[in-house]
């Protein structure tokens, strides 16, 4: 059984070179690394060019005086160091990667080679239309099924990411209320479990954000959303199943009174993979939606990217959709550029181009090897995954919100932690010596330490259990007093623990030569 692996890391302090430290600094297979720029010189490179012939040069006074500095490896230091490095991190192809909210699951490669194909991967944006027909005909297929999915009539496909989809929607929004003579609607709701990205978005368009209270059970408080609500709200922005991963079962009455203070309905669809193929949202009444099309239909983006964040639009909000769409004319597929004729009430463009064609790949891949049923079962697994965690962990970690199976995500909170002098960052950072990527920490706000598990539909029974018995473990380990192998933890990491808050604000993004620094918030 997994739990006797779980012994007391062997070597506390190896990291440090305390104890048994190895004589390179090394830890078996894992060596130290510095940046490229300190590694060999600056005089060797992977490739021997001739010196040219003659030195004239077209640069006029503009030719380098010195050396740029760029580093200088053979080809296998190069690849050396770029595999260690890929080796300091953790990844979806070692191990689970429980982040909550995120949606971390298995890419099949599958995916890769459509991907890859050079009729997809060779395009340039700037090619006549007449020779992308292929490129574009997947763009619109990718875009039937997300409006099929979604039941939703109109999507702008070109949003990069879900934080810049709520903005393509909150524009939508903000257009339709001018034209509708409603500019002076000023506020956006939100709930207090939102993402980060929902006020922000909503201050970043100009919108004053009111946050709206939600229920013991985790859900919008009904009474106050419809206190909130008046002449001078805009839109209300809601994540459903919702960022404590439940389902508000509301939504409809939320819509109605959104709809009836003369306000638009903006969803949040980053958890939309909870419930795809089970639910449309449009029957919902929502008005406009972002679909992560990185996390609901795979594509690897741990690390920030890349994404593609499409955004179904309702009647009312899809002629204010931005440029670029297609429309098919008598020679296959058009773009529509310009904001002119029916595209006049466009509201402008997100992006100079079509969007992310290889996330659009990926996605189509993705939704046309499981097809409509294993796309129902997509939603399936992920709840049922997430409800075994729920069930195995919830007997000593404490579920924030106990009563009735969650969504996709299961959330604790950290009273089981309580006297044991353990917090809820010392657990997840025990959790990295153990083999595991932490889950996502003190998110949501509302709940207190919050510890959010989100398994995916991409893991086994066998690999849940893996999980569990490591986190069941620990979990003893804490109650038992076992204090310091959490506060001293990760004991095992190629780092310790670092200074998060300096590396956030004070990050260093040069390397200077000299003189020589030590390492960024060690
Ligand atoms: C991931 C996420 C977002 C933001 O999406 P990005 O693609 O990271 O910009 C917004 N809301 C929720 C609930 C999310 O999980």
């Amino acid at each position: 059984m997994a739990m006797s692996n779980v012994g007391r890391p062997t070597q506390p302090g190896a990291a440090t070179s305390e104890g048994h430290a190895s004589l390179t600094g090394g830890r078996g297979l894992l060596q130290d690394e510095p940046l490229i720029f300190e590694l060999g010189g600056w005089d060797k490179t992977g490739v021997d060019i001739d010196a040219p012939e003659h030195d004239a040069s077209d640069l006029g006074g503009l030719v380098r005086a010195g050396p740029i500095g760029l580093p200088g490896l053979s080809e296998p230091e190069t690849m050396r160091h770029y595999v260690r490095l890929s080796q300091k991190n953790h990844a979806i192809d070692l191990a689970i990667y429980p982040l909550g909210s995120c949606t971390m699951k298995h890419n099949p490669r599958l995916n890769e080679k459509m991907a890859r194909l050079a009729g997809f991967a060779d395009l340039h944006p700037l090619q006549p239309v007449s020779t992308t027909q292929g490129a574009l005909e997947l763009i619109d297929r990718l875009a039937h099924w997300l409006k099929t999915l979604t039941a939703m009539p109109a999507v702008a496909m070109t949003p990069k990411a879900g934080a810049n989809g709520e903005l393509c929607g909150l524009l939508c929004i903000r257009a339709a209320h001018e034209a509708a003579g409603q500019g002076h609607r000023r506020t956006v709701l939100v709930p207090t479990s939102a993402h980060g990205t929902n006020p922000a978005t909503a201050a970043f368009v100009g919108y004053s954000v009111t946050e709206i209270a939600q229920t013991a059970d985790g859900r919008v408080d009904l009474v106050d959303l419809a206190a909130k609500l008046g002449p001078d709200v805009a839109a209300i922005m809601v994540t459903n199943p919702n960022t404590c991963g439940l389902f508000e079962r509301d939504i409809i009455e939320i819509a109605r009174l959104t709809h009836e203070a003369g306000a638009y309905f903006y969803c949040d669809g980053a958890n939309f993979n909870a419930i795809v193929g089970r639910v449309r949202p449009g029957d919902l009444g929502v008005d406009a939606m972002h679909i992560n099309l990185h996390k609901t239909f795979s594509t690897p983006h741990g690390g920030g990217g890349p994404g593609a964040g499409p955004v179904v639009l309702s009647k009312a909000l899809a002629p204010f959709a931005p440029a670029p769409w297609f429309v098919h004319g008598a020679d296959g597929l058009e773009l529509v550029e310009e904001a002119i004729g029916e595209a006049a009430q466009a509201f402008g463009r997100m992006c100079a181009f079509h969007g992310q064609m290889g996330m659009y790949v990926r996605a189509y891949a993705y939704m046309r090897s499981h097809g409509a049923d294993g796309l129902r079962q997509v939603a399936e697994d992920a709840v049922l995954n997430a409800n075994y965690i729920k069930a195995r962990l919830g007997g000593v970690m404490t579920p924030a919100f106990p009563d009735g199976p969650c969504m996709h995500e299961a959330l604790f909170d950290d009273a089981w932690l309580e006297g044991t002098g353990v917090t809820t960052l010392d657990f997840a950072k025990a959790m990295i010596d153990e083999g595991f990527h932490p889950m996502t920490m003190y998110f949501p706000l509302v709940v207190h330490g919050a510890m959010l598990i989100e398994p995916t539909e991409t893991e086994s029974k066998r690999e849940l259990d893996r999980f569990c018995d490591a986190l069941l473990a620990l979990a003893q380990a804490a109650k038992a007093g076992d204090v310091e192998r959490f506060t001293g933890a990760p004991y095992l990491a190629p780092l310790r623990r670092l200074d998060e808050t300096q590396a956030a604000r004070k990050p260093k993004l040069a390397w200077r030569p000299e003189p020589a620094t030590p390492l960024a918030a060690e």
